[in-house]
């Protein structure tokens, strides 16, 4: 059975009855399928009923990812204490990492939890978690179709744009291997809309800044090869970004370039975020399942594409997960 048929066995009921006020939230650092869920919500939601008041909650968000529309609402701070009477988290693994309305969900009157990570237990009043979705986009795109858990509205072109721009991001332009059949068909569907998906696909996706593409040139030259060929890493210290004046945000698109490199099996992006403290990304191919190490370090994600924060020496870090690759890819050869 695939996810949308369980999606449409479940009893859903309409979930903003006497509901005034929305909060929305994603996960730290947030990606284009964060901002694109998110924002596709707070579009839907807003054309549904004006007077409702959505706020969306985020870091900062890249300004390639501004021109979608409400990007204005995305606020830090709870200045007026509100407690809402709904919280929605979307593409968020786990409470930890919903930054930064982790407080406003806890105290919210209802919640509820939409995402794709395989490793995401469910923490909302409703959760609807599905691993089969290519991102939490598309799976928001097939609540909103099916009309009963968010009232009976209408997917205008500035929602569609939204819901699709997230999952061009968490499918690397369809090419990565969660491009499902569900995938390109919401993506189809949401084309229909009218967007000019070249344009969104350009601007968000495969453009660049000078820096971006020095910084990327820099872990390009210093990345590494281990496991006879069959893993690669780059390290970007804070020093890197002082000197290319990047911060977190420009390293995207880094890890995809390192995962091409032919042979290699597993990619790995460490980026130091404080002196002893790094963000670490894995990507592998069909081999490995890298969602079960950045587990292992207190992280999470998807069989082929997982982050975590480790802590330590650079080396010690790399050491450590390496092994871990290794005897996966050990186990791999002694089925064969
Ligand atoms: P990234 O490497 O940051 O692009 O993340 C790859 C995938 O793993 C994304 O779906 C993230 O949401 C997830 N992920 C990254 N870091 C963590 C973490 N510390 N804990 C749980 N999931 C993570
Ligand atoms: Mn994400
Ligand atoms: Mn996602």
């Amino acid at each position: 059975m695939n996810y949308l048929t369980q999606l449409h066995e479940r009893c859903f009921s309409d979930c903003l009855e006497e509901v005034k006020t929305v909060a929305i939230s994603g996960h730290i650092r947030p990606d284009g399928d964060c901002v694109g869920s998110c924002l596709g919500l707070c579009t839907y939601l807003l054309d549904q009923n004006p007077d409702l008041l959505v706020d969306v909650y985020l870091d900062p968000v890249p300004d390639q990812f501004r021109f979608l529309k409400h990007a204005d609402r995305i606020i830090q701070e709870n200045e007026n204490q509100i407690v809402y009477d709904l919280c929605v988290a979307l593409d968020c693994s786990e409470p930890d990492r919903l930054k930064p309305a982790g407080d406003i969900f806890e105290k919210a009157k209802r919640t509820i939890c939409i995402d794709h990570h395989i490793t995401n237990q469910g923490f909302g009043d409703i959760s609807i978690v599905c691993p089969e979705s290519s991102s939490a986009s598309e799976l928001l795109y097939y609540i909103l179709k099916d009309q009963r858990l968010f009232g009976q509205g209408t997917i205008s072109v500035d929602c569609a744009q939204a819901l699709y721009m997230g999952i061009v991001h968490d499918t690397g332009v369809f090419r990565h291997s969660n491009t499902s059949l569900e995938a390109m068909t919401a993506a189809g569907e949401l084309i229909g809309y009218g967007l000019n998906t070249e344009k969104i696909i350009t601007d968000t996706f495969f453009k660049k800044t000078y820096r971006q593409n020095q910084l990327l040139g820099k872990a390009l030259l210093e990345s590494i090869l281990m496991l006879d060929g069959a893993m690669i890493f780059a390290a970007l210290y804070q020093k890197d970004f002082e000197i290319f004046g990047c911060d977190s945000a420009d390293t995207d698109g880094i890890i995809d370039q390192l995962r091409v490199t032919e042979g290699v099996h597993v990619a790995m992006l460490l980026y130091e975020l404080k002196e002893g403290e790094f963000k670490v990304s894995l990507r592998s191919d069909e081999l490995v399942d890298v969602a079960l190490i950045a587990k292992e370090f207190g992280g999470g994600g998807h069989i082929r594409a997982a982050g975590c924060t480790a802590y330590g020496q650079m080396h010690d870090i790399v050491t450590n997960i390496a092994s871990r690759v290794e005897s996966q890819l050990m186990e791999q050869e002694d089925k064969e």
